[in-house]
């Protein structure tokens, strides 16, 4: 008897731009606004960030964890953050407007991916003085959109992050939203799973006015991404406006390498 062909559980994935998309009128208000993302400014100096008391968004997680490929999800461009993922750039803030790009009413923060297991010491500790410089000065956080692999759970440094932010997410200062990427990968008993534990991880910051959301995600099958939509417009409805800011130039050069390192881009575990 010939060997049977295995079934695919799961059709392989339209692009997602294709895919007919049925949404809720907010989800698709918060998709038009995430469409207006546009690149602002990126450096590695966060002194160098426009300054000022515009509502920021930052996107942060592991290398890998799915965050370039959220972000252009979430804004339906397709090289937004790729476009700044070329070597050398792993170390840089990557700053996006969100509505117009002189009159903005939110910035988009692209925070450098961490945790490469192959990563050197030295730059682990390089993240770290950038991710607690730009907690630190960044005071007009809003929110933090936290990437975390549904099938890896939180990892050590993405712990240390949220230790970092602690005080100001139980405060409910900072808003925090747990991407748990790459769901299409988790059969459906596996994603309950996911979602419990980050869930009990996620308790220990839960306070009476913290505000923490938590999605499974993915940008292949697009799963999650109206919640999140959603819940970013939600948002910028209870963003304050914002009094003061200073819109930069376009930086000229933009593309340079001003940090002299490498991407290591040498964990693809991609995917389909
Ligand atoms: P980043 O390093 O966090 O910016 O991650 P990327 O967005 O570059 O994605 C890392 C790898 O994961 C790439 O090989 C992507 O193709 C893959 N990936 C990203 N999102 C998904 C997803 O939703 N599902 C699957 N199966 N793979 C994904």
């Amino acid at each position: 008897m010939p060997p049977r062909k295995p079934s695919s559980p799961r059709p392989p994935a339209a692009p997602a731009h294709k895919k007919p998309v049925v949404v809720s009128a907010e989800a698709k208000e918060g998709l038009g606004w995430l469409h207006t993302a546009k690149f602002l400014t990126s450096s590695s100096k966060i002194h160098q960030l426009p300054q000022g008391d515009m509502p920021e968004i930052a996107f942060v997680g592991r290398s890998n964890a799915g965050k370039s490929s959220a972000i252009n999800t979430l804004a339906q461009q397709r090289q937004l953050a790729f476009a700044s993922k070329t070597p050398g750039r792993t170390q840089l803030i990557n700053l996006f407007t969100l509505g117009l790009r002189e009159a903005p009413q939110a910035f988009l923060a692209d925070l450098p991916g961490y945790g490469y297991a192959a990563v050197a010491r030295g730059k682990k500790l390089v993240w770290q003085k950038v991710m607690a410089d730009y907690l630190e000065v960044r005071r007009a956080l809003f929110g933090v959109v936290l990437m975390v692999d549904s099938r890896h759970g939180f990892t050590p440094l993405d712990i240390q992050l949220m230790d970092f932010i602690a005080q100001r997410v139980k405060t409910g200062e900072v808003k925090l939203l747990v991407l748990l990427t790459k769901a299409d990968k988790l059969t459906r008993s596996e994603s309950k799973a996911a979602t419990d534990a980050a869930s009990a991880v996620l308790a220990d910051y839960a306070t009476e006015t913290s505000d923490i959301g938590i999605t499974l995600f993915s940008s292949l099958r697009r799963i999650g991404v109206e919640d999140v939509a959603e819940q970013l417009l939600a948002w910028k409805k209870a963003m304050p406006e914002r009094v003061h800011f200073e819109i930069p130039p376009m930086p000229e050069g933009e593309g340079v390498d001003e940090s002299g390192d490498e991407v290591s881009d040498d964990e693809s575990d991609e995917e389909g």
